[in-house]
């Protein structure tokens, strides 16, 4: 008998077999249909898939032979991953030189006949075979030596789709494990931010308030700073505040209590309140076509998402009344928001509802660039959808569609 050789590569060849992480591993019935069709095509008892390990062969299938490692000092896989990068084949093993005295060859497997394609990784190392035995000296066709190959390609495919499979599953938990640590982080950095800036602005209103007592210089002076550090003060809040709900939006923590609204009557008060709050005497131009219909939405989630859209036309225009119309349509309320503002340019349009994005036109305009991503989740929460067409320096429309 001959022992196999060790291959010169064989570090390298190893390294490539335990990247698949196949040995050891439970049969398949994916790689058992194989060797099932590998006896049956080339008329063996016997078919295996085997993987040659640093000293043993691991049979992955076993198709006819009730082993699933052997040594491999005895085994045939050990000559063919030294011998040929095509088929391996011993017609009569009683009359070869390397394997008449081997213990498979004359012991209980009674091997006589063996032929093995080997299994080739795609870098070019020969990791098992798949290999079909008898008891009896036998020889293949061409038919069958095809069959075998193509089979063997079948096997090196199986493997190749497990290591992307575990590969994609590894990068899914690694972005869900980012994905957590990051909510954890914004509502967690967002919550410690509160109490610096509750201090902040309860100390800001004592300097207010000791202000009033002051000479009128020192009055005037301390006004405008307490003035500064109190709109920052609200700026900062309003931030976090918003980082938290897309936090918890992203958590998929969100509440979405639905329930029947006049959608007109919601509109007509936000009209109101924004009017009211305008310095520069502008308000909004409202209007509604087609029979108004109830519908099931969030109130809050649609208030807050209408408000942030109709701050943004009155910010972003400077003379005009922005028109805000529903459309009750015949299967969803249209609601279309517009301005005659500074517009948006096109290479903005399609970042504009991710977070933290801003125009380029707007360097000079004061905001955070979240507003526009949280309406976004808001509208698709309550099963609608949001759209935006706009022209630079000539204005902007923002649609809503919320169906019935
Ligand atoms: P912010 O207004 O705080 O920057 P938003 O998320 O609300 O953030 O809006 C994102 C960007 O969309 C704005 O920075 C601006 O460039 C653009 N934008 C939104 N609404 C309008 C509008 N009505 N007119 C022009 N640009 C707008």
């Amino acid at each position: 008998m001959i022992t196999p050789k060790i291959p010169k590569n064989e570090q390298d060849r190893l390294n490539v077999l335990k990247s698949y992480e196949i040995l050891h591993t439970l049969p398949e019935v994916d790689y058992d249909e194989i060797t099932q069709i590998a006896s049956l095509i080339c008329d063996t008892p016997i078919s295996l898939i085997a993987f040659v390990d640093d000293d043993e062969i691991f049979f992955k299938s076993h198709h006819g032979f009730d082993i699933s490692v052997s040594p491999r000092e005895t085994s045939f896989c050990g000559h063919l991953i030294n011998n040929s990068k095509d088929l391996f084949i011993v017609n009569d093993a009683s009359k070869d030189e390397r394997f008449y005295d081997n213990p498979l060859v004359t012991g209980d497997s009674s091997v006589s006949f063996y032929a093995g394609i080997p299994l080739i990784s795609p870098e070019g190392f020969v990791i098992g075979s798949l290999c079909i035995i008898d008891h009896e000296p036998n020889e293949l066709s061409e038919e069958q030596r095809k069959s075998l190959k193509a089979l063997a390609n079948q096997v090196m495919k199986l493997l190749e789709l497990r290591k992307k499979n575990k590969k994609l599953t590894e990068s899914l938990e690694k972005e869900k494990e980012l994905g957590e640590l990051k909510s954890l982080f914004v509502s967690t950095a967002s919550h410690q931010f509160r109490t610096p800036l509750a201090i902040i602005q309860s100390n800001a209103e004592l300097l207010m308030m000791i202000s009033e007592n002051s000479e009128i210089e020192l009055k005037s002076k301390l006004k405008k700073s307490t003035e500064r550090i109190r709109n920052e003060v609200n700026r900062m809040t309003a931030l976090m505040d918003d980082i938290l709900v897309l936090g918890k939006i992203n958590s998929g923590k969100i509440q979405v209590d639905k329930k029947r609204i006049d959608v007109l009557t919601l509109c007509i008060e936000l009209c109101e309140q924004h009017s009211t709050i305008q310095h520069d005497g502008r308000a909004i131009n409202f209007s509604f076509s087609g029979t108004p219909t109830e519908i099931v939405l969030n109130p809050v989630l649609i208030s807050h998402a209408l408000n942030n859209l109709i701050s943004n036309a009155f910010k972003y225009s400077l003379t005009d009344n922005p028109k805000l119309h529903l459309d009750y349509k015949k299967e969803a309320l249209e609601i279309t928001l517009s301005d005659q503002g500074i517009g948006i340019s096109k290479n903005d349009i399609p970042y504009l509802f991710q977070t933290f994005y801003r125009g380029e036109n707007v360097r000079n305009i004061s905001g955070t660039g979240l507003g526009l991503s949280i309406t976004k989740e808001y509208i698709e929460l309550n099963n609608g959808t949001i759209k935006v067409q706009s022209e630079l320096n000539k204005g902007t429309i923002f649609t809503i569609i919320l169906k019935y």
